[in-house]
């Protein structure tokens, strides 16, 4: 079994913070928790790096809705790509209380706001909220079954957060992967936590892989949108070849799932790193115009994309598997809150479309600030003044041979990326699985880097269990030796828990 922290401590020894509210995370989701906690208590907001490092800051979305028209078929696509496992609940409270979510915020903004700027902007009117950046939270603390805060390393030490509730905002993990569109700080720590302080986690091997990531010496973060092939753009391999014919009927416009596929198999074939989207058949005009960011990105790389064609290279993208909720964003920790990427409340089932994250950012984000006030008010006022916490986890020994941090994560996520990536099979998960465990890296280990190691670790070992777990091939999770959705057996959650057999749950 994993150790319960990934750092020694005793809480009676370390510098003490004590707040109403912790949130973990400056996304949207964190955001949107912190200004409705702020209602009733002091909170204390700590982001990993800088405050406008997430994910969050890379979304196109906008806060606009669409007509009732727009939203019954909003719904029915969600289901559809969810392929059975959506939550029926959870998906229509999201669209019902978005359009209610972005209404309040638009009017709550002066009418110069950006929309991007709207929920930082508005937090900076929160009288009770403090912001720590550069904070990373280390694990969750606990004490007979309740999460009273979180152990944070600022400034090179170790401090003790105290709080009555506790929102885990943290947002994904695509780091874990060699290919990916998230920004770095996406390592997956807050999975990681969860998963140690006890927490369920629900569908773990559900990660979508984006097909079309730039790919632009080493450039993460940004994606070519599915826009552009709507609009006639085409995949060509390394030779020059269209090839998405080979795979579906609708070429270009079939589902991401097939066209990652697709794109692995091509990058497979032709020995290239990436394949290339192809728009110079479109007018320049066209392009410029409605697709100008990308348009504009590639022009400072020397690539005019009129006339030259895109590297792009599918890349793991959003994880829509994570610490299981209840529609209130309770977990199965009292006391511990989760939204946003890192949490499940299964609302996307095996697979996301377009448009939901946001929604769920800012509808589960309210629903948890209300649900940490809710809880606050049942919690004596001193109730973890006089609680100490101590862990005797300390360092494992180092090996003699080990190699260094920055290597063993590059390591982890080649082996993920090859093995438990877009394709997988059983063989490749269970060799993934026995080397995660064996890795022992030498380096300092009470430093960022360290910490990520260690979260990295712990996070891909619950992706690869799932990920052989389920003997079919569903949504975003395709097995090479199941390679059918097997509806009978499998139309069902897997619930994993630290020190407990796997669940499956309808
Ligand atoms: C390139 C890109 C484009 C996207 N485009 C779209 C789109 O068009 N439409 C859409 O709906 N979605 C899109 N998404 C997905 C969407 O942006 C995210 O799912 C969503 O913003 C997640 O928000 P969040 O608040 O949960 O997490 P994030 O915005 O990622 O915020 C996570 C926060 O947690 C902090 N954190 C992490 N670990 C720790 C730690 N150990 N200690 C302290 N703090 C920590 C981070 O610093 C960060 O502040 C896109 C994502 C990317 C990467």
């Amino acid at each position: 079994m994993t150790r319960r922290y990934i750092a020694q401590f005793d809480s009676a020894e370390l510098p003490r913070i004590d707040t109403d509210f912790l949130v973990i995370g400056s996304g949207n989701a964190g955001l949107r928790a912190a200004i409705e906690a702020n209602q009733h208590g002091d909170v204390l907001l700590i982001t990993k790096t800088a405050m406008n490092d997430k994910s969050t800051c890379y979304s196109q979305n906008r806060m606009v809705m669409a007509g009732d028209d727009g939203l019954v078929s909003h719904v029915e696509d969600t289901f559809e790509a969810g392929r059975g496992l959506c939550n029926e609940a959870a998906v229509e409270t999201m669209i019902a209380e978005s359009v209610q979510q972005v209404s309040e915020l638009t009017r709550c903004a002066p009418p110069l706001d950006k929309q991007d700027s709207i929920l930082p902007n508005l937090l900076k009117k929160q009288e009770r909220v403090r912001v720590v950046e550069h904070a990373f939270i280390v694990d969750l603390m606990t004490h007979e079954g309740k999460c009273y805060g979180g152990i944070a390393f600022i400034n090179n030490t170790l401090h003790c957060i105290f709080a009555k509730a506790t929102i885990l905002a943290s947002g994904g993990l695509g780091h874990i992967y060699q290919c990916t569109s998230n920004p770095a700080v996406a390592t997956g720590d807050g999975f990681a936590a969860a998963w140690r302080a006890g927490c369920q986690m629900m569908d773990m091997e559900f990660i979508q892989f984006h097909p079309t990531t730039l790919f632009l010496m080493d450039l993460s973060y940004c994606l070519v949108s599915g826009r552009v092939r709507e609009e006639g753009g085409i995949l060509i391999n390394a030779r020059g070849e269209r090839f998405m014919a080979k795979y579906h009927k609708l070429e270009e416009l079939a589902p991401c799932d097939v066209i990652s596929h697709a794109i692995v198999n091509e990058m497979e074939l032709t020995g290239a790193p990436c394949v290339y989207l192809d728009l110079t058949d479109l007018q320049p005009n066209l392009i410029q115009n409605r697709f100008s960011r990308i348009y504009q990105l590639c022009y400072q790389f020397g690539i005019d994309i009129t006339s030259d064609v895109i590297p792009v290279r599918a890349g793991a993208h959003f994880m829509i598997g994570g610490v299981s909720t209840n529609l209130n964003a309770e977990t199965s920790l009292r006391g511990l809150f989760a939204c946003g990427e890192v949490a499940c409340t299964s609302v996307h089932g095996a697979d996301c479309i377009a448009g939901n994250t946001f929604f769920e950012c800012v509808v589960f984000g309210a629903r948890a600030g209300r649900a940490a006030i809710r809880y606050v008010k049942t919690v004596e006022s001193n109730s973890h003044k006089h609680i100490r916490i101590c862990s005797d986890d300390g360092p494992p020994h180092k090996t003699p041979h080990g190699v260094g941090i920055e290597a063993a994560k590059e390591f982890i996520q080649q082996m993920m990326w090859q093995r438990a990536g877009v394709v997988r099979h059983a063989e490749d998960l269970e060799a993934t699985h026995s080397q995660l465990r064996e890795l022992t890296p030498n380096g300092n280990w009470y430093s960022v880097e360290t910490f990520e190691f260690q979260n990295m670790c712990d996070v891909a070992a619950l992706i690869v269990e799932a990920a052989l777990l389920r003997a079919e091939s569903r949504g975003m999770h395709y097995r090479a030796d199941f390679p059918k959705q097997n509806d009978a057996k499998w139309k069902k959650h897997i619930i994993l828990q630290r020190g407990r057999k796997p669940k499956l749950m309808l």
